[in-house]
Order: structure tokens, then C-alpha cells, then sequence
């Protein structure tokens, strides 16, 4: 295991200050695991105002719990001073931080195993709680007393599922008994901490783990909208790729677009994956092309919710077998043949500068001339040149007067 460069130097500089430093949790995993890091984590004893004072530039991350990132040619890191957990009264985190004294306080107030080992470029692996050996058999356990742990910090048991579905582990027989007793006070977790923990979990190797929120117990102490757990659909999300808009919508398309919309408000997600996802729910059921002109009914969709959602719609209706793999790929091959012709209003040949010019008037009606244009368009995308559409709109408008 060789430690990246930046973090090699960020430890030799705390540590000739007269500190001690480690890289730390979720990096240390990884590297055991062969997979490159996201981010490095350093856990040190020196306080963040010394960790300010040691490097030349710094960001106030998150200063209140003790985090700095220092920024080493271009890469940050964040460099946290040792904590232990404090005081818990409310299954939450607690509200302000407490240093501890050493390394092995930092580690046990990690939450699993395999999230609780420092590396040191000299020194090595420090693995207390034996986290290597459960990496290597593929187990998510706590650090201590399950129960305990989960009585601190509720969020874990979410935390448990997301990474065993990260890395396809099991989850050890006490935490997840611990989880069972525990379910309910799911509640005093806030949404954002939980929809985080969701989002990944959706868009991991094993989304179908999210099943356990409901064989746990944390459905309805999650949202009120998730108690029917029959509506959610576990297996659909692995049967698309890893985007979280479609697997989010192939999970909970059961509860219905008004339900899924309300579900996702309440979990205080961006705007962006909120109408997203509710897009799709709601076309879900929307016929696909048959019969007669094929080609301008696919237009007619593209226009109607847009190119890349309907992309996204036919990959959905395959994954919750709506649609066979034949019938998606057809309509697969049918999007990509239409897929640049004209289906919005600034894809026409013409705007409404033109039909001014052309003798219309300025004023709402001139919208709904360019829509009528539109429709002659998708219906054949050859209309889509300005000296026809002129023709087209003079010959209707004007004969009809
Ligand atoms: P990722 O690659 O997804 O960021 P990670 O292991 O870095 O994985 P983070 O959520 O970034 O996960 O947390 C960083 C580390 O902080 C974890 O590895 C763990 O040691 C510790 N940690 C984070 N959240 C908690 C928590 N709720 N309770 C206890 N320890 C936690
Ligand atoms: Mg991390």
C-alpha cells in the first residue's frame, strides 16, 4: 500500500511540527481494496488553528467539526483533528465536537470496522478493531456495541446498508439485530443525511439492498409515504445503468408521480433530481409508438417531455419490464433515427421575427402560430425550411380570414 504523494507530505509537515498524522477511514479501505480513493482523509492531533497556521492555504471546511482542508498543488485534503463522539441525546450526531487525546479514541467512535483504520507511511496499517479481516471476508460490522452505536448515531443503520451495497458485503448477525431494535429512531435523523445515504446506496453495485430499510423496520420512520413497502420495486434499480434520476424512478414508481414527488420534497433533494425523477413516474405509462407513422409519434414524445427523458423512459418501462428487450431495443433504434430532427420551437426554421415580418401580428397569437407550424413539422420534419413554413402560414391563416 503506498500512500499518495500530497498525503505523504501533509503528515511529515504535522509530524515535524511535533504532531502525529494518519490517513484515516474511508481512503485507508479503499486502498486495502486495490481501489483508488475518492478522497484522502488525515486525522492528526494538532487543532485546526494549528493546521491552519502549518499549511499556506486552507479552506474552513468544516471548522466546527474540526476539519481543515489543506490545499497541496491543486488536490485537497481534509485534515481533521482527533475526535471522540461526545455526548448523544438524540440519535444524532452531537452538536458540538470534542477532541480526544489519541489515535485509538479517533478510531472507535468510527462506525464499522472496515471505516476505522489509519495507514501511516512508516509505521503502516493500525487496525484495531479488525477491520482488514472483515474487508477480507466481506463483512459490515460495527466498531463496538451495535446497539450502542446505533443508539448514538441512527443514521449508521443506513450508513450499514449503503456500504455493504457499495461493496456487495453481508452485514454481521448483531448489527443487523441492533438495526431491527433499533428502527424507529430513523426518525430523529434529518432527510438531507438520509436521502444522501439513499442516493448512494440507489446508485451502487447492489441498489436491491435497499430492501432492507423495509426487512429492518424504517420504511414508515423514514417518510409516512414509504409505509405500503409492497409499492417500492427492489430489483428494478440494478436492471439500469447507475444514474440516479432513472434508478431512483424504477425503485419507487409504485407509489404513483404525486406520491414520489411528495416523497422527494420531504427528503429536501435538489430541484434537478425532484423533477427528474417525477417525469419520469409520471410518464411511465405512456403509450409507446404503434400502428401508423411510427416515427412521428416518437417525435411527437421527444417534444412532448424531451429527448434525453425519453431515452431515459424507454430504459425505465425495460427495467421494470414494462417492455421486452426487443421492443426496447426497436424503440431505441426508432429515438436515435428521429433523434435530430426538429421537435421544439427554436429547432424550427422560423421564429416569430420572421412571421412579423412575414405580415403577423405581435401578441399571444403569434405562439400559437409558431405551435401550429411545430405540428406541421413533427408530422414531416421536410416542412422545416422558412419559405414553406411562410407558405404554410399564410395559406392557413390568412384563407381562413
Ligand atoms: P466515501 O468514499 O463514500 O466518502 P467514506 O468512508 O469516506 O466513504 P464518509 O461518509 O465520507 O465515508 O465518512 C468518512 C469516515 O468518517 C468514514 O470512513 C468513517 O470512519 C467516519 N464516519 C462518517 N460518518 C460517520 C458516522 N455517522 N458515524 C461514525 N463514523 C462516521
Ligand atoms: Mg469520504
Amino acid at each position: 500500500m503506498e500512500l499518495d504523494k500530497g498525503a505523504r507530505e501533509i503528515i511529515r509537515v504535522l509530524e515535524e511540527a511535533g504532531f502525529s498524522a494518519y490517513a484515516v477511514g474511508g481512503c485507508v479501505r479503499d486502498y486495502l481494496l486495490g481501489l483508488v480513493p475518492k478522497d484522502i482523509d488525515i486525522t492528526t492531533s494538532a487543532r485546526p488553528e494549528t493546521v491552519k497556521e502549518l499549511f499556506p492555504k486552507t479552506f474552513d471546511t468544516g471548522i466546527e467539526h474540526g476539519t481543515v482542508t489543506v490545499l497541496w498543488y491543486g488536490t485537497g485534503y481534509e485534515v481533521t483533528t482527533f475526535r471522540t463522539e461526545g455526548k448523544y441525546s438524540d440519535h444524532r450526531r452531537p452538536d458540538h465536537v470534542e477532541y480526544a487525546r489519541s489515535l485509538e479514541e479517533d478510531l472507535s467512535r468510527r462506525d464499522f470496522t472496515i471505516n476505522a483504520m489509519a495507514y501511516h507511511p512508516s509505521r503502516g496499517l493500525i487496525d484495531l478493531f479488525g477491520g482488514k479481516e472483515d474487508l477480507e471476508s466481506g463483512v459490515v460490522r460495527c466498531v463496538g456495541r451495535a446497539s450502542e452505536r446505533f443508539e448514538e448515531d441512527a443514521l449508521r443503520m443506513l450508513r450499514a446498508i449503503r456500504f455493504a451495497a457499495r461493496f456487495g458485503f453481508r452485514i454481521e448477525e448483531e448489527t443487523i439485530r441492533a438495526a431491527i431494535e433499533r428502527a424507529s429512531t430513523i426518525s430523529y435523523v434529518s432527510k438531507e443525511r438520509i436521502w444522501d445515504e439513499i442516493r448512494k446506496t440507489l446508485v451502487s453495485d447492489h441498489p436491491e439492498y435497499l430492501s432492507l430499510i423495509f426487512d429492518w423496520g424504517m420504511g414508515s420512520f423514514i417518510s409516512e409515504i414509504l409505509q405500503d413497502q409492497d409499492l417500492a420495486d427492489h430489483q428494478a434499480p440494478k436492471r439500469c445503468e447507475q444514474d440516479l434520476h432513472l434508478r431512483a424512478a424504477a425503485w419507487l414508481h409504485g407509489y404513483g408521480e404525486e406520491a414520489v414527488y411528495r416523497f422527494l420534497r420531504e427528503m429536501k433533494t435538489d430541484l434537478e433530481t425532484i423533477r427528474g425523477v417525477s417525469l419520469l413516474v409520471a410518464h411511465i405509462s405512456d403509450p409507446l409508438p404503434s400502428g401508423e407513422d411510427q416515427a412521428a409519434q416518437m417525435r411527437e414524445m421527444m417534444r412532448r417531455i424531451g429527448r434525453e427523458s425519453v431515452r431515459k423512459l424507454l430504459k425505465l418501462k425495460k427495467a421494470v419490464c414494462m417492455i421486452t428487450e426487443e421492443e426496447y431495443s426497436r424503440e431505441e433504434a426508432l429515438l436515435e433515427e428521429q433523434w435530430e430532427k426538429p421537435v421544439a420551437l427554436k429547432e424550427l426554421a422560423l421564429t416569430g421575427r420572421d412571421l412579423i415580418a412575414a405580415g403577423d401580428i405581435p401578441g399571444p397569437q403569434l405562439g400559437a402560430h409558431l405551435e401550429f407550424l411545430l405540428d406541421e413539422v413533427i408530422r414531416d420534419p421536410e416542412k422545416n425550411k422558412p419559405e414553406t413554413l411562410i407558405a404554410l402560414f399564410r395559406n392557413h391563416w390568412y384563407n381562413k380570414e
